[in-house]
């Protein structure tokens, strides 16, 4: 059951009630770089100057040790991940021809995606990359005497499109583990694996371990291995280096708690042992106190066709306490908004228990958070911590106000809103309403709700993300709506929920479909999850209008007659999908999504690809990280730490290569 939120703030700002400074006007150059389909920007990271000179020395810390496991999951994400990067890095790196010819030009575009994907696959989609040059061009830039011994191997992984097409493989029917490329099963089948697992899972356990979180399966002669993540086992050598970081880090804790913290992360990467990865996860859901925070590990597992193992990930915050104000006001009053959620009571938590929730500053992405990152986090997954001790629950505002910043007056609103109201509203209200659906998501949605006695909370099997995205997403959405937040001072205008909701059902039927190949299904979750929502809605809502699709010039638009309507609807549909998840009805919750999150209309999908194309948008967005830098005295202390924004895209990725590789050196 993870839950990152990973979307894309589609549209510009406006009003906010935390934001003191609107981004429009300032000189922060935040596009770094455009290929493909893919744009890099960069962030900020307003506040780090004010911190405590020994919060900047915790953060580096962090920061190294979230470098320095990047090699883990390129490796994870494929076998031949970095022999093919040190083969692209150091043939991009040597080549003293011509590199402005249209080869070597797609060659460079090639390991822009690479990095991008930190592997050959497609962040998102998952799909292989296509090189846009060929075998014997490669030949060319890399002399015989500097190739791998392997050379023919990974030309094989890169050219012939046959070989690990897909990363992560989820249609329906096929073996998704013999499919699938990602590198955390090697020689097994899909029933191999089930039955593996299923053999481990004991159900009367009420504090049972995220079974295969930190292992590589492997087949050998018949016998099943199971390769554990941590020091002297599979990564060691990242491992090693990430544990050195983080006892450096330990000395610099903000107090006990979270040294306890760190040790405890110190501890369960020495042991691979998961139930100390679980007393890590209790000590870390607790800490709400401090003002720096991180998460290190394996965490999420969309990167497993069967959501059994975490990929590698790491993000460095700390609080924005004038921002969090906001989530406070929500977690405070998470009871509330439990007792009249439009489900049934049943299946309603009598006590909400530490819902916790925060604004916070990036301060460096990493892993699988890195280029490509999620805005919200609500952690940890184990739904018994959850249970027992709430979630910590964030937005990531410094990422949301660049990508905000970024798409400023980029063209997207005057093709795809319906009118010129319309756009008024998004420009007044879209940027605090979307903060608050995250916020609402991650801090009220996650956590509410519960599952009748004995109901496995694996039910629903593999669309059990899907499921669990749209639940938290129709819980934020629902109240979104309700007069409670002006009350609460968080809207001020009793409208401004519209410009959310009318965003919401025009990215789930339209326009999120910039991101899927003509022909190809919806697959990632949060996309099956919003378009779930949308497509069931408008076609509940038919009877009432709630919600046209109507041609203008040719060009189809999203209107909306009626919101309130529409509230009423994501209300329908949260109770029965919080039914589904409480009685563990797979067969229902399978049938809604085959029947809404899936499949997509060809026409649609054809008019709004052209449309966006002649934009110029990209579909996906990154970030580099800021560089910091550690200023020494002569005992070789940290008197200062700085940070600076200079970098550009290869730089920074081939410096990382450099001086961040443990498994490739
Ligand atoms: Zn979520």
């Amino acid at each position: 059951m993870s839950s990152f939120t990973k979307y894309f703030a589609a549209s510009a700002c406006a009003l906010s009630f935390t934001f003191t400074t609107m981004t429009a006007t300032d000189n922060f150059d935040y596009t770094v770089d455009r290929f493909a389909d893919i744009e890099v920007l960069r962030y900020k990271v307003p506040g780090f100057e004010e911190l405590t000179l020994n919060q900047k020395r915790l953060i580096y810390y962090l920061t190294e040790a979230a470098l320095q496991g990047r090699d883990i999951l390129w490796d994870q994400n494929g076998k031949y991940n970095l022999a093919i990067r040190s083969m692209l890095e150091n043939a991009y790196t040597n080549y003293d021809g011509d590199r402005q010819s249209p080869q070597f030009k797609a060659f460079e575009q090639y390991l822009k995606q690479v990095w991008f994907g930190n592997g050959i696959h497609h962040h998102y989609s998952t799909d292989k990359f296509t090189p846009g040059f060929t075998r014997e061009y490669l030949e060319t830039i890399i002399p015989a005497d500097a190739r791998p011994a392997d050379f023919d191997t990974l030309c094989e992984v890169i050219f012939n499109p046959a070989v690990m097409s897909k990363r992560v493989n989820q249609a329906e029917g096929a073996d998704l583990v013999a499919t699938s490329a990602v590198n955390f099963y090697e020689g097994l089948t899909q029933q191999e694996v089930e039955d593996f697992y299923a053999q481990r899972k004991d159900t009367t356990d009420l504090t049972p371990v995220s079974h295969g979180l930190n292992t590589r399966l492997v087949k050998k002669d018949g016998k099943i291995e199971e390769q554990v993540y941590k020091v002297g086992g599979l990564y060691s050598p990242a491992i090693e280096k990430i544990v050195e970081n983080l006892e450096k880090a330990a000395e610099y804790a903000e107090n006990d708690a979270q040294k306890n913290i760190i040790n405890a992360l110190v501890n369960y990467y020495k042991t691979g042992d998961l139930r100390d990865f679980d007393a890590y996860s209790i000590l870390w859901t607790d800490d709400t106190r401090s003002q720096v925070d991180f998460i290190n590990g394996f965490i999420e597992s969309y990167g497993d066709p069967l959501g059994m193992t975490g990929s590698w990930e790491s993000i460095v915050n700390f609080k924005n306490n004038e921002a969090s104000h906001r989530t406070e006001v929500l977690s405070t009053n998470a009871q509330w908004f439990e007792d009249r959620s439009p489900v049934d009571s049943r299946f309603r938590k009598p006590e909400v228990k530490g819902v916790s929730a925060k604004v916070i500053t990036a301060a460096i992405l990493a892993g699988d958070s890195y280029p490509a990152t999620p805005i919200g986090i609500n952690l940890p997954n184990a739904d018994w911590i959850r249970a027992a001790h709430g979630s910590k629950s964030v937005t990531i505002e410094n990422i949301t106000q660049a990508y905000d910043a970024a798409s400023h007056g980029n063209g997207f609103n005057e093709e795809f809103v319906i009118d010129e109201p319309t756009r008024k509203l998004l420009d007044d209200y879209l940027f605090i309403t979307d903060n608050l659906h995250t916020d609402l998501h991650e801090c009220l949605g996650h956590g509410s709700g519960r599952l009748l006695p004995g109901v496995d909370p694996d039910a629903m099997k593999a669309h059990g993300s899907t499921l669990e995205e749209t639940r938290a997403d129709l819980f934020a959405l629902y109240y979104l709506a309700d007069p409670k937040l002006i009350e609460l001072g968080l809207l001020d205008n009793p409208e401004a929920y519209k410009a959310e909701y009318y965003k919401y059902i025009l990215n789930g039927l339209m326009t999120q479909l910039v991101r899927i190949e003509p022909g190809k299904d919806v697959e990632e979750a949060h996309m099956r999850n919003r378009q779930l929502i949308a497509a069931w809605a408008y076609e509940h809502g038919k009877a009432d209008n709630v919600i046209e699709l109507v041609k203008i010039n040719g060009k189809t638009y999203v209107k909306i007659n009626d919101y309130e309507k529409l509230r009423e609807l994501f209300g329908t549909l949260l109770a029965e999908i919080q039914r589904i998840k409480s009685e563990g009805d797979y067969a229902a919750g399978a049938a809604l999504v085959e029947k809404y999150a899936v499949k997509i209309d060809p026409e649609i999908h054809r008019e709004v690809l052209e449309r966006y194309a002649g934009l110029d948008i990209a579909p996906y967005r990154g970030f580099v990280n800021p560089i910091y830098t550690a200023v020494y005295d002569d005992n070789g202390e940290i008197t200062d730490v700085t940070v600076s924004y200079s970098e550009d895209y290869p730089t920074q990725m081939l410096r990382y290569s450099r001086d961040y590789s443990p498994l490739t050196k």
